[in-house]
């Protein structure tokens, strides 16, 4: 007996660039809601455009969804798939249901233009409908290539659907979609209908362009013999950028790899789209566990969410915060940064706001830095600062200890007090609090860049 129940969603991306944080959601939607039901989770692609589909995206979009945790069940590729869907068009002929088109894009852009201009819905017109076979003939020895089209019924089309509630479309006030092009190759909507069917795909979850698409493969599904009641389709909405605009043209830089790249954790990106447009709240997490179990598609609304890098950069600095040293030691391992010691997990990363973090702040402990120039009065004080500079052990009241000598035996206070010794001390005029660094560095080293600071001006 299968240990799963009979809930099967997928998420199909198209390989023909990277992963985006848009397909990203819906990846991540689609699994959440596989597993909190017990069921299983289709990674498809939709590669039937072999012109723009491409092998290292098809990769690169396997490795940022395992990155985020979201392992698949199945795996499905529409090009390996291409006999069922001839064979899905061969019934559809056979039931009367796809008809040759023999219209050049120029002619059918003419039609759409002209009916525009006339204020009518820019539908076909099904004038191929009317074709003789010798018409046809011809068309073919011109050397024109029918693409094809299904040929809808005139009926309502309804669904519940999970976000929208119940929907309808008027099939008359729908065009007949080309379910196969001229090179012969199927469109998304008849591929998807059959890998949709042929899988037993009981939730559609996807973004709400698709609305349309919904219409019309509900009326596919009935004509290729199946239940449509059997998918469930719950369309969401897409993002927008931190301004309320399409996302699309900012995809580029909002690819799951380029976060990957400027330090985002997975579990920040995770606790963000799997909340963005719900009503639970935007937490950070862990681990993608609580997020499961919270999992309610009804919570999310009709509206678009908004995507908002700040926002991802809080959660992120978060998460850091919030994790054990063991996790993160685990987790720096395998981003290939070594070195870093329990000490200086606890004591630094509550200051850390991405990973990246870490490895400069290990540079900044472990490695010599260029002296940095400073005034003859600082310089003064950095070499009165060494002769007072407390023997070891050190502590968190180190650095108060020195520096309420230094306060004492000058007129400094505040900024005047503490950033000369920052500067000397690190290279840097922000970063964690001195008194939990100073220790770190301890007596010898600091010793040393405290000299180096003015051994250049002597
Ligand atoms: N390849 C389609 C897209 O990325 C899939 C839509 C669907 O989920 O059916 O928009």
């Amino acid at each position: 007996m299968s240990v799963f129940s009979s809930i099967l969603t997928r998420v199909a991306p198209s390989p023909t660039g990277k992963l985006h944080v848009g397909n990203a959601r819906r990846a991540l939607e689609n699994w959440l809601f596989a597993r909190q039901a017990g069921g299983r989770f289709m990674l498809r692609m939709d590669d039937t455009d072999i012109e723009r589909s491409k092998e290292i995206y098809e990769l690169a979009i396997q490795k940022d969804l395992e990155w985020l945790g979201l392992n698949w069940d199945l795996y499905v590729r529409q090009s390996d798939r291409m006999e069922h869907y001839q064979a899905a068009a061969q019934k559809l002929k056979s039931l009367g249901r796809l008809y040759p088109c023999y219209e050049t894009s120029e002619e059918l852009e003419f039609k759409r233009k002209r009916l525009l201009s006339r204020g009518l819905p820019p539908l076909y017109d099904r004038s191929a409908l009317s074709l003789t076979e010798a018409q046809k003939k011809a068309y073919e020895k011109e050397g024109r290539t029918p693409h094809w089209r299904f040929l809808l019924n005139p009926t309502k089309i309804c669904w519940d659907d999970l976000i929208h509630g119940t929907l309808c479309f008027e099939g008359e006030k729908l065009s007949d979609p080309v379910l196969i092009k001229t090179d012969g190759f199927p469109v998304y909507s008849l591929a998807s209908v059959v890998d949709d069917l042929d899988f037993k795909v009981s939730h559609v979850i996807r973004g709400d362009d698709h609305i349309t698409n919904t219409a019309l493969q509900i009326q596919l599904i009935e004509a290729l013999g199946a239940d449509p009641l059997s998918i469930h389709f719950a369309h969401l909405p897409l993002l927008t950028d931190a301004s309320g605009g399409g996302l699309s043209k900012r995809l580029g830089s909002l690819s799951i790899e380029s976060l990957k790249e400027d330090g985002f954790e997975p579990m920040a990106i995770n606790s963000l789209l799997a909340r963005l447009g719900s009503s639970d709240p935007i937490e950070p997490f862990l681990s993608l566990d609580p997020l499961v179990s919270s999992f309610n598609i009804e919570k999310f609304s009709k509206a678009t969410a908004k995507f908002d890098v700040q926002e991802l950069k809080h959660l992120n600095a978060k998460i850091i915060h919030m994790m054990p040293f063991s996790q993160a030691k685990k987790h720096l391992e395998s981003i290939g940064i070594t070195g870093v010691s329990e000490e200086f997990w606890n004591t630094l990363h509550g200051n850390f706001s991405t990973f990246s973090d870490v490895t400069k702040w290990l540079k900044v402990l472990h490695n010599d830095f260029a002296p940095l120039s400073f005034s003859s009065e600082d310089l003064d004080y950095l070499k009165l600062a060494l002769t007072f500079l407390p023997e070891e052990p050190w502590g968190p009241e180190t650095w108060k200890n020195w520096t309420d000598v230094l306060k004492e035996k000058t007129d400094r206070k505040g900024k005047m007090l503490f950033m000369p010794l920052r500067l000397a001390l690190t290279g840097e005029e922000h970063g964690p609090e001195m008194k939990d660094f100073l220790p770190l560095l301890g007596y010898d080293v600091c010793l040393k860049r405290l000299k180096d600071s003015y051994a250049s001006d002597l």
